[in-house]
This record gives structure tokens, C-alpha cells and sequence, in this order.
């Protein structure tokens, strides 16, 4: 067993931290900026972010490395430093956050895969390969691939994964916007194919990320858990994004987040976290929520 699904079974339900770019651009990230440099460049905050996590009451802390592949690192020329920074993403939340579950986060690689565009099965699958071999040596064990839209790539990454390691704790969640008569992600999947194709490739849990705040996650959550028993990890925006004086906001207060905890739950989430706009008083507000369910 894994250790998720190994923690999930002393507590249940379990508290996933918040948003790593709103965090990041409130250490003074700038637009433009390669977030995972700040690996070597910026330590002391990345850590300090986990550290943030973790004291709100995250039993999963995730890894800045997000954009951490072969393909994002590239458009900052700093492909050749992709196990570096990968490695180093991982050890700073380990560091940052003693005693929470660190998984490592791996994002989409901004690619399409062939016919639709240039980059090959395998050499998408190589890149997920790079990445997440140097987050092992630096130490994790759980590999998040979230955000994901095309449900080629995503397979793509949990193969990676499990062949790297069969051992570790794979999971995986989607992007999902709606559509009429249920949700799909920007490609198109919906959460029945989903739910299919990573269970057949091994995933050991999934669920969604981004995209909603947790008013659509309620939905997608009980539809999902409609098609398979295995552990739902949501990780909700802070509501939808709104342009304010040409700045991206997300409003949802950590208190209207918690209040609607339940619900999520009751649909099927086993994990609950956040994503876009939310900060350490959303995750404390969550836990908060969780803790009073069980
Ligand atoms: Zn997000």
C-alpha cells in the first residue's frame, strides 16, 4: 500500500495544501520569471512556502515543480537544467513541510502530442521520464500529475511513473470546464473516459484539479466517484478568475470554501485542497472543515 492510501486509512479524509503561483507571486515572482529557477535561486522562499502549508494544516504538501519538464523549462532556456531543479524542488518541501505526505507536482508540458502536434508518444513520455526520476531522487515518493486536459499526455506521465517505480503513489487529476450536460476537459475528455484510461493505466488515485472553484468541483466530484472506488483527491480554485485592473483575482474566501467542504465530501472527495488563489487561510479553513466531519 501507499503511503497516501496508507494515511487515508489511520484519518479518512485528508487536507491538500493550496496554490504554489499565487504563493509564489507573493514572495515577489515576477511575470516572466522561470518558477522552478527559484529552486536554486530562491530556496529559502519555496521552502518557506511548504512551511507555510504544513503549519495550515496540509497532511500532502506538493512540490514547486510544476512546470518542471523538459518542454516548460525549455521556453526559459533552462532545459538542460531540469534534473537540477527538479531534485532541488523536491528537497525544499521535504525540508519545508517535516511530518506532511511531500508529493511532487507535475504539470502538462504545454505540448501536444502527434497528429495534432509535434511532439512524439515517446518523447513526451521521456520528458515525464527526466522529471520525474530527478523528483525521486530528490526524495518524494508520491508524484501529483495535475492540470492535466489531454488524456494521452496525462497517460503518458503515470506510465513514466510506474515504470520508474511501481512502488510509489500515482495520481492524477484533470482539468475540467463545463459543458452542456456535464463537464470536459479542453480536449474533450469527460470524466467517465478519464476516470477509464487512468485506472487502466494504474493510477492509484485521482480526481480534478484548477479550472472551478468548489461550487463545479461538487458535480464533477460526484460524477467521477459515479465510475470508480478509488480515492478522490479535489483540489478547487478560489472561485473563478476575475480581471481587476488588468490582475488576475480569484475571490472565494477561505470561509465560503469551507463552508461548502461538506458537500464536496458527501460527493465523493477523500482529499480536499486547493488551487488557484488560495493561500494558507483557505487550507486552515479546510482543515478546519475536515476535522469537524470526522
Ligand atoms: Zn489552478
Amino acid at each position: 500500500m501507499g503511503l497516501v492510501l496508507e494515511r487515508l486509512k489511520e484519518k479518512k479524509l485528508l487536507v491538500g495544501d493550496g496554490a504554489w503561483g499565487t504563493m509564489l507571486q507573493k514572495s515577489g515572482l515576477k511575470v516572466g520569471e522561470c518558477p522552478e529557477e527559484w529552486n536554486v535561486t530562491h530556496a529559502r522562499e519555496v521552502r518557506n512556502i511548504a512551511s507555510l502549508y504544513a503549519r495550515a494544516g496540509a497532511d500532502i504538501v506538493l512540490t514547486n515543480t510544476f512546470g518542471g519538464s523538459f518542454f516548460k523549462l525549455k521556453k526559459y532556456s533552462l532545459e538542460a537544467r531540469t534534473r537540477e531543479l527538479n531534485e532541488a524542488g523536491a528537497r525544499l518541501s521535504i525540508e519545508g513541510a517535516p511530518g506532511c505526505l511531500v508529493a511532487a507536482s507535475v504539470g502538462p508540458t504545454g505540448e501536444f502530442l502527434a497528429p495534432l502536434g509535434g511532439v512524439a508518444e515517446e518523447e513526451m513520455e521521456t520528458a515525464f521520464t527526466e522529471q520525474i526520476s530527478a523528483l525521486l531522487e530528490g526524495g518524494v515518493r508520491i508524484i501529483v500529475i495535475e492540470t492535466m486536459t489531454a488524456i494521452e499526455e496525462a497517460l503518458c506521465a503515470v506510465k513514466a511513473a510506474k515504470k520508474l517505480d511501481s512502488s510509489i503513489d500515482v495520481v492524477a487529476t484533470m482539468t475540467f470546464d463545463p459543458v452542456p450536460g456535464g463537464f470536459k476537459t479542453m480536449m474533450g475528455v469527460d470524466c467517465a473516459r478519464a476516470v477509464r484510461e487512468l485506472t487502466d493505466a494504474g493510477v492509484d488515485l485521482l480526481g480534478s484539479n484548477c479550472g472551478n472553484g468548489i461550487d463545479q468541483m461538487i458535480p464533477i466530484t460526484r460524477e467521477i466517484r459515479g465510475y470508480t472506488e478509488l480515492p478522490i483527491l479535489i483540489q478547487s480554485n478560489a472561485g473563478s478568475p476575475e480581471l481587476i485592473n488588468g490582475e488576475t483575482v480569484f475571490r472565494q474566501s477561505p470561509e465560503y470554501m469551507a463552508e461548502r467542504v461538506g458537500e464536496l465530501v458527501a460527493a465523493g472527495a477523500d482529499i480536499v485542497g486547493g488551487c488557484c488563489g488560495t493561500t494558507p487561510d483557505h487550507i486552515a479553513a479546510i482543515k478546519k472543515a475536515v476535522d469537524s466531519l470526522s
